[in-house]
């Protein structure tokens, strides 16, 4: 069994048709949310992962397009790009995205995983550190946790005591690279596939994960996308410059 987990792919068309490009044979995809928001093709990409099918989760940005969240404490620049999302959903892409269900989203065919937006706690948590980690660890419901919603792909386990990080390793910056992580199946794990879309991890390739349970093992990617395209898309719809910028440097 094999899964491809997806996440914070954010418009960004061209990073995610790499990483289809990119995946090996999968037998599930799994989206972690925030399909649109910050960039240019929201119907492009709604379009694409929907004709795909399997799991998918909301995000916070996919709930700011839809109007079933108040973006006034979004920033400026989340918030004109939420709105601006808005105008551009056709409205059957609108009315899907506003079906998509909160986390944790569970499936039979993978008993040992959850899929979550933020944290199985909350939707809208911030996975970042080992003290965010603890709690969502110490209280899980399966042994895999997949999130998003940071844009920082790696991962955190349980240790007595404390949580332990997991950060994945690539020999280039530039070509496509692939970095495996062997789990134990007695241990709970919160998993991050990164940002397709959007990294902000300091790596501007796009990212994304590979679950298999035999080996039971992740492993994490990151590939090169035509960065080019998906910046002057961003432009060409008068998006913050800053939106455009962002994605070369992945922050
Ligand atoms: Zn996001």
């Amino acid at each position: 069994m094999r899964v491809l987990v997806l996440s914070d792919i954010h418009s960004n068309l061209e990073a995610l048709e790499a990483c289809l490009a990119a995946a090996p044979a999968c037998d599930l995809m799994a989206n972690l949310g925030d399909l649109v928001g910050y960039g240019a093709c929201p119907n492009e990409v709604i379009e694409r992962v929907r004709a795909l099918g399997g799991v998918f989760v909301r995000g916070n940005h996919d709930r700011a397009a839809t109007g079933q969240i108040d973006i006034s404490d979004f920033n400026p620049m989340a918030r004109f790009a939420a709105l601006w999302t808005r105008q551009q959903l056709t409205p059957e892409n609108l009315e899907w995205l506003k079906t998509l269900p909160q986390g944790p989203v569970r499936r039979p065919e993978v008993p040992a995983a959850q899929f979550v937006h933020g944290s199985p706690i909350d939707e809208d948590d911030y996975i970042v550190n080992w003290s965010d980690a603890m709690p969502p660890l110490i209280t899980a419901a399966a042994s895999l946790t997949f999130f998003g919603h940071t844009h920082h792909q790696g991962g955190f386990f349980d240790r007595t005591q404390t949580a332990e990080t997991f950060q994945p390793t690539y020999k280039t910056t530039e070509w496509t690279d692939r970095c495996e992580w062997r789990l134990r199946k007695n241990q709970h794990y919160l998993i991050n596939p990164g940002s397709v879309g959007q990294p902000r991890d300091g790596d501007w390739r796009a990212g994304f994960a590979v679950f298999d349970d035999e080996p039971y093992a992740v492993t994490f990617y990151r590939v090169p996308y035509n960065l080019q395209r998906a910046q002057e898309r961003i432009l060409a719809a008068q998006l913050p410059e800053r939106l455009s910028a962002r994605l070369a440097l992945g922050r």
